[in-house]
Parts: structure tokens; sequence; C-alpha cells
């Protein structure tokens, strides 16, 4: 039999059920802060993810599913979504419609990682983005609705962590400090970290080797290093958050994987998940749009991962609120008949309902229905036919009450209600 790839899944429809509640959520409130949807195709020019993301980094380094594609050169499954999304802003010159740009978008990313709990090859991703300000006052906004989305959602054990990575005025300070510091400790680094002091030697802060780890232990805190105006912009992010009740830790270590952030980053991590403990990620990016190809223009976004979300309320056991479930039990063609119009009128009226048209003795019927979960069912034989009722039991209350055939579907759904 052939079997899916590793670190690859399928996403079954007893879990789908989550899955709608948390996109359902998700939509609702981003629409809500003033954010429309975007549909992005998955195969990108593979020259868009390393120009944004960034050659000294993992997804591009050795993670993204690239092949040729004729005359087209390379093409590449999108590891991410913001480049996709900066690239559409950009082609559609969306800036030149309103000032403010806000967008969403859900669907796969790909990256050839080491697939184990949490991580994966093929991954879901809700990503929001916002172009055309640089105002701390939205990078507090989307952290706020990030947040709210994990307080709608129910989902416990999660915390905001935020940092500022500064600008390309006060960064190249911090970088020369840190390099000097990864300079001394050169025979206690791994690979990666030897290898990316030069280029990028802010990704070393977020490396998990220990001995790295330990060598990086009193690293300067590029918080020490913030220009006026970067300074001013965390402070105000900080005391808005604040005002909002959204509680965060300041984690100077927070790095974030791609190249092209500046100020405000932030992840919400979680303890629920064992190593993979970042649910959601974000920050600014002040000069992604123009490195690009656009205008200048400030944006900030962030990625939940979806898969993980899921996870996280699978394993709390939190159930989407349940509509309920009608199984009719008809017996005998007459009675089938008369109920099949019934069945087709409760589905159109949102009433999700479910008939076996095969000739069945009522016990049989009732193991039918235990199988669909239904919460009521109603139960019609010629006895009752002839009485002008049907009978309508409560699954759960084992209440069984008599309802008049004539005009039932109102009426059921009235009980129901
Ligand atoms: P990133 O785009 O790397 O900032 O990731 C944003 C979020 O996507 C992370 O916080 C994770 O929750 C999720 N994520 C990233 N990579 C994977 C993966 N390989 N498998 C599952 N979720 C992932």
């Amino acid at each position: 039999m052939i079997q899916l790839i590793k670190g690859f899944k399928d996403i079954l429809p007893d879990e789908i059920v989550l899955w709608q509640y948390i996109e359902d959520t998700a939509r609702a409130l981003f629409e809500d802060f003033g954010f429309r949807e975007i549909r992005l195709p998955i195969v990108e020019k593979s020259e868009l993810f390393s120009k944004s993301i960034g050659d000294t980094t993992d997804i591009v380094e050795k993670e993204m599913y690239t092949f040729e594609d004729g005359k087209r050169g390379n093409v590449t499954l999108r590891p991410e979504a913001t480049a996709s999304v900066v690239r559409s802003y950009i082609q559609h010159k969306m800036y030149a419609e309103e000032p403010v740009r806000k967008l969403y978008t859900i669907g796969p990313m790909f990256r050839r990682e080491r697939p184990q709990k949490g991580r994966y090859r093929q991954f879901y991703q809700i990503d929001a983005e916002v172009f055309g300000t640089a105002s701390p006052y939205m990078d507090a906004q989307i952290i706020f609705m990030l947040v709210s989305l994990f307080n709608k959602l129910a989902v416990q054990n999660v915390s905001a962590h935020i940092n500022s990575l500064g600008c390309p005025v006060c960064r190249p300070d911090f970088q020369k400090a840190l390099f000097s510091l990864l300079e001394s400790q050169k025979d206690h680094l791994c690979e990666n970290c030897l290898r990316r002091s030069e280029k990028n030697p802010l990704r070393t802060l977020d490396c998990k080797v220990p001995s790295c780890r330990n060598a990086l232990k009193d690293a300067p805190s590029i918080l020490d290093f913030l220009c006026g105006d970067c300074q001013s912009h965390f402070n105000t992010v900080k005391d808005l958050l604040t005002r909002q009740n959204i509680p965060f830790d300041i984690d100077k270590n927070l790095v974030r994987g791609l190249d092209y952030y500046t100020r405000t980053a932030f992840e919400i991590l979680t303890t629920s998940l064992g190593a993979q403990n970042a649910v959601a990620g974000g920050g600014r990016y002040d000069g992604l749009v123009e490195a690009l190809g656009g205008p200048s223009q400030p944006a900030i976004g962030f990625a939940i991962g979806f898969d993980r979300l899921a996870e996280i309320m699978a394993q709390n056991r939190t159930l989407p609120p349940k509509n309920p479930k009608i199984y009719i039990a008809a017996l005998g063609d007459t009675c089938r008949n008369l109920a099949w119009g019934w069945a087709s009128d409760l589905c159109l009226d949102g009433v999700q309902t479910e008939m076996d048209f095969e000739e069945r003795s009522l016990k049989s019927h009732m193991k039918r229905a235990d199988k669909f979960h239904a919460d009521f069912v109603l139960i019609l034989g010629d006895n009752e036919r002839e009485n002008g009722h049907a009978l309508f039991r409560n699954m759960e209350s084992k209440e069984q009450i008599s309802v008049p055939l004539d005009d039932l579907v109102p009426q059921l759904i009235k009980i129901i209600g």
C-alpha cells in the first residue's frame, strides 16, 4: 500500500471540525479589524524567497522545495507567505489604492525540515500583514489582535514575547559588539553559528545548541543599542500592550529567522508542545517592500502555525461549539418518502440531518443514530404516521415528545433552538 510521505499528513474529517472552527474565528476577528483575504499561488520564483528571507537562513540554505520549471527557471513551493503577499502587493500596486492595506491569507507552506512532533514538511499558516504604516500603534494593535484570537479560542498556556531588532541606523553597532563576542568564543560555537557570525550574527542568538547558548550567555542586548527613534517606538508598543492588559515578556534573544525584520519582533510561545514551542511569530519589516522592487512602504505581519494551534486545542480538549444533529429513522416506504423531504428541508435550514434510506429495524436505526452522534432522533413508523404525529427523541435526556406532522420542520427547528 502506498503511504503518505514522512513529514506530511492527512487532516481527517474528525480533526477538520476544529480546523474550521479556528479558521472561522480567525477570519471573523481579522475582518472586524479591517483585514481582507488574499489567496496566492503556492509556487513562486525561487529568487522571491532568497531575496526576501535571506540567503543565510535555514529556510533558504536547506529547506526549500525547489525545482526547475523549464524556461521559468527555478521555482519553489512557498516556505512562508509574507514574501508572496509582498510580491502581490507590489505587483498589483495596492499601495496606490489605500494608504494602509491589511491582508490575510491561510494555506499550506513547505519546508524540508527534519520532521518531528509539531514540525512538518507541509504545514499551514494563518498569515496577516499590514502595509503603509510605521506607527507603533499598529504593532500593538496587531499583537493585541493575535493575542485576542488565542483568547477567543480559549487557548491557555501561551505567552507573548517581544523584542526590538532596531533599524539600519542602530543595528550595525549591536552587530559589531556581538561579532566581537563571537570572535572571542569561536572555539565554542557550532558550525552553523561559525558560518553565520560574519554574515548574519543576530541569528546566533537563537541557536539551540547548548555550547552556543553557554558561549553567548553574556551576549550584549540589542535593547542597549537602540537609537532614540527605535527606543521610543518600543516604549510606545510596551505601553499600549500594558494598557490593553496584554501580558508580555521581553526577550532580548528573540531575533526571528528572517533577515528583513526591523524594530518590533514578537512570538507567541506555548508550554504545551515540547520543543516546538512557537505557535506564532511576526514582526515589523520596514525594508522589504522596497527591497523587492516596490516603493518604500513600512509593514508588519505575523504567521500563526495552524497545525500547532490545532494540536494545543486538541490536547486541551477544546471543542468547537456544536450545532445539534438530527437523525431520521423512517420505517417503511411511505414514511421514508415523506421524511426524505423533511431531511432535505432541515439541511437547507442549517440543521445537520442524516437519514438512512435502507430498510432497517428501529433498533438498527438507533445504532446508526449513535454512530452519527445524533442529538435528536425523529422516528416515523406507520402507526405514528396514521396518528398524524412523529416521535422526537432527545438522545441525551432520553425524553421523547410527539410532534404533529403538519408543519413539522419549523416545529423541530423551534424545539432544538
Ligand atoms: P515562521 O514563518 O518560521 O516565523 O513560523 C511561524 C509559525 O509557523 C511558527 O511559530 C510555527 O508555529 C509555525 N511553523 C513554522 N515551521 C513549521 C513547521 N515545519 N511545522 C509546523 N509549524 C511550523
